[in-house]
């Protein structure tokens, strides 16, 4: 019995509980179809080609020839994007990808997977619903909103024949000078993971093996540590230590995959030089293998190419394909061509890729398609999804901005402004809706929402609506103007003197300043300041005495130090989407109150980039001692900043108990009271810091947070659970260890300290 017990848990150790448990009749399908399957046709499974290449652009039509040569030749399992390149109809979705299922189930018998990045909503379709961007959604810090939203968005994708999104972004933003940084949930692993694991849910439902008809597959991206680039560029290296990755960046991941995410991209560049896309010990490894995870793994736009090109890690376009197919890539996204059916068909007849891989990757494809039921329903009819863009769901995307645009400054509480105020609206973002929803909204830069967002408001159209369109004197000042042979707008600062001259007429001036829409590379930086011409607009309105409230409309903190002390107020509405500018005209007007909190840090000095948890760089004052000595960072605001137009007092801080271990589990209570004249919702949020530990710890981590509404004079007692082992970290030899010792735990103002008793190590770092 002493050898079965020690057998029984070597294998449960290397035999984790399966992240999805997997269903027999599915893996019976799969073996099945497998046994019939040419080499051809498996290799075709694991391609992905966009729908550009069977498209034909002028004359809006889906070419048979093309089709014929795509599925026909190279037998390819997937297609990706939008139709003729810019936001289409659901009718049009679903005629085109109608016809190319008919097509794959006559030429290979295997229905086709359609994947679509529907970011934030189903935004790259006509009349959808567009939700605020996922920065916005971090910042709600709402989890039954955020699963609402992605319900929504699986609701609408499936209403164009789309069972597959691209999405959530989980990279942490933890770079503000990253042009993805609006794409993530901000710079924190405990708010990724809880806002992932919502959209996992709420894009495919509560069974990942059998998604109904109202649910789509999502794809957790890009694995992992995207959005540190070391450059700050889009696509550029990171340098993460072993440590960070597996606390920070792969913990999210493995939330989402608990969660049952289906399917996962991987991060395009690579990390002090080992690449993503052949990194065997994290896609196989880690994930496939640790977690015990039967989903699907797709490259990034041709990632694989980029080993070769790029990265040079490959010594031609066939050697990469070995070194991505090896390392656990089960899908290649191609933009055009199908050399990859070719080489990879090459390397299976050299014995360079083996014949279990080649089956091991095509039965993750194979069971994603099962599960999503594209064979048992390869055709669906659209008509029953009349709930699309309907009043119900712009409700929700109404109220997901309300709750996401954060109040940063509100002295002498100018806001909320009185009916009747006359208001000088200026800045190059206060009438344009690509700047409310930036990238992957109808187009992937953006940049057509104007054309295609005319039925939603402005910020200048939503404060006509609520003050009155005689009270609106709109002068913008500067603007934004499309440069033809850039990919980057360039600004127009000539009328900064009739703004000025207006503001005579005013009572106030609300500045919309920002950036205007951008999608990863073009986005990319040499400057975080705002510019200067924003900047030179801002301090000639203040010049004015009148007094000025800004509204940061941008997709990244731009530092803005230099005029921030000439606002009295500041609003910062990040990326809200198509109900943004009603939402900021509800809370300007104090029709609905602000609470919405920073999911990352302002930054105020561009060598000041830090993430509040950053070690030992202080922000706020948390630690005892000279823990910090001359280190300390001047910021903007901090992480969880955000103010309202009430008050709220926190009192009888407890915990359960004051002694832990790692199985212990931890109640934590606290008051919260609004001491305010308004209705309000508050988030609590619960921080710990490792007073000692073996690796210096971060300063401090949030460990929960919850959001409760309270009416004027209100208490409620929130109750938040952790168990003992929530509170370990990776130490220096990779394993997660939970240390003996001090811990001290902050929640608003009050703060109380536990002790670990003993410590606790896992053998198995990846699984917890
Ligand atoms: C982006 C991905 C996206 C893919 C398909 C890439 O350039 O990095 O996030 O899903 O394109 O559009």
């Amino acid at each position: 019995t002493l050898l079965l017990g020690s057998i029984f848990s070597a294998c449960a150790e290397r035999q984790p509980v399966p992240a999805i448990p997997s269903d027999p009749e599915i893996e019976g399908k799969i073996e099945k179809l497998l046994k019939g399957m040419t080499l051809e046709e498996k290799i075709g499974q694991m391609c992905e080609l966009t729908i550009g290449v069977v498209t034909d652009k002028n004359n809006n039509k889906l070419s048979e020839a093309l089709l014929d040569t795509v599925i026909g030749k190279y037998k390819v399992g997937s297609l990706l994007n939008i139709p003729f390149g810019v936001s289409q109809k659901k009718e049009v979705f679903a005629e085109v990808i109608t016809q190319i299922q008919k097509k794959s189930l006559e030429e290979i018998g295997i229905p086709c997977i359609y994947g679509l990045d529907q970011i934030h909503g189903a935004s790259y379709t006509q009349d959808a619903t567009y939700f605020p961007q996922g920065i916005n959604m971090a910042a709600t810090f709402n989890r039954e909103l955020a699963r609402r939203c992605a319900e929504i968005t699986a609701y609408e994708t499936r209403a164009c024949c789309v069972p597959w999104t691209f999405a959530p972004v989980m990279d942490l933003g933890r770079d503000p000078r990253w042009p993805r940084m609006w794409e993530s949930f901000g710079e924190d692993t405990y708010v990724n993971a809880q806002m992932a694991v919502q959209a996992v849910r709420g894009l495919q439902g509560d069974n990942p093996n059998k998604v109904d008809e109202y649910h789509i597959s999502s794809c957790i991206k890009h694995f992992m540590g995207y959005g540190v680039p070391v450059s700050g560029k889009d696509r550029t290296p990171s340098s993460i230590t072993d440590i960070d990755m597996r606390e920070k960046y792969f913990a999210p991941f493995k939330a989402a995959i608990r969660a049952g995410a289906l399917s996962l991209m991987v991060n395009s560049t690579n990390n002090s030089g080992v690449a993503f896309h052949a990194n065997k010990e994290l896609l196989t490894g880690w994930l496939k293998e640790d977690l015990n995870w039967d989903g699907m793994i797709v490259t990034d736009w041709n990632d694989i190419n980029n080993l070769y090109f790029r990265d040079h890690i490959a010594s031609s376009k066939k050697d990469a394909v070995r070194l991505a197919v090896n390392a656990g890539i089960d899908m290649a996204m191609i933009p055009s061509e199908g050399q990859f059916c070719i080489d990879l068909k090459e390397l299976v007849e050299e014995g360079a890729v083996s014949m279990e891989r080649i089956d091991d990757a095509v039965r993750r494809v194979l069971r994603l398609k099962f599960r999503l039921g594209l064979f048992e329903n390869p055709y669906w009819d659209i008509r029953k999804y009349d709930k699309f863009g309907s009043r119900e769901f712009a409700e929700v995307a109404l109220q997901a901005a309300r709750e996401s645009e954060v109040l940063l400054k509100n002295e002498g509480e100018l806001l909320p402004l009185r009916k009747g105020t006359k208001i000088l609206l200026a800045g190059p973002n206060a009438n344009a809706m690509r700047c409310l929803n930036g990238g992957w909204s109808y187009s992937w830069q953006g940049e057509l929402a104007d054309e295609f967002a005319q039925a939603y408001n402005t910020i200048y159209e939503a404060l006509c609506n609520k003050f009155g369109t005689e009270n609106i004197i709109y002068e913008p000042g500067v603007t934004y103007v499309a440069d033809p042979n850039d990919s980057w707008w360039k600004e127009n600062r000539q009328e900064i003197g009739k703004a000025v001259a207006a503001a005579g007429r005013a009572d106030v001036i609300i500045a919309c300043i920002g950036e205007n829409t951008y999608c990863e590379t073009p986005g990319n930086l040499n400057d975080l300041n705002l510019s200067s011409n924003q900047k030179e607009l801002v301090r000639a309105l203040a010049a004015t005495g009148k007094p000025v409230i800004l509204v940061l409309n941008e997709g990244r903190p731009r530092i803005i130090h230099e005029i921030e002390p000439l606002a009295k107020a500041v609003v910062h509405i990040m990326l809200p989407g198509n109900y943004g500018g009603d939402a900021l005209a509800d809370l300007i007007a104090g029709d609905a109150n602000f609470s919405g909190k920073l999911p990352f840090t302002y930054p105020k000095f561009i060598n000041s980039l830090a993430t509040y948890d950053y070690k030992p760089c202080e922000q706020m004052g948390t630690m005892e001692g000279e823990y910090n000595y001359d280190a300390v960072m001047d910021i903007q605001w901090p992480f969880g900043h955000g103010l309202s137009y009430t008050s709220y007092e926190y009192s009888n801080f407890k915990v359960n108990r004051t002694t832990f271990n790692a199985d212990d589990e931890l109640i934590f209570e606290v008051d919260v009271k609004n001491v305010g004249e308004r209705a309000g919702k508050e988030t609590v949020l619960l921080y710990s810091s490792d007073l000692a530990a073996s690796v210096s710890p971060d300063v401090i981590r949030l460990r929960y947070f919850e959001k409760v509404e309270l009416q004027p004079g209100e208490t409620k007692k929130v109750v938040m659970k952790l168990k003992g082992s929530d509170l370990a970290f990776v130490g220096q030899d990779r394993k997660w260890r939970l240390e003996q010792g001090r811990f001290r735990m902050k929640c608003g103002s009050e703060i109380l300290y536990i002790d670990c008793e003993k410590d606790k190590i896992w053998d198995t770092p990846n699984i917890d």
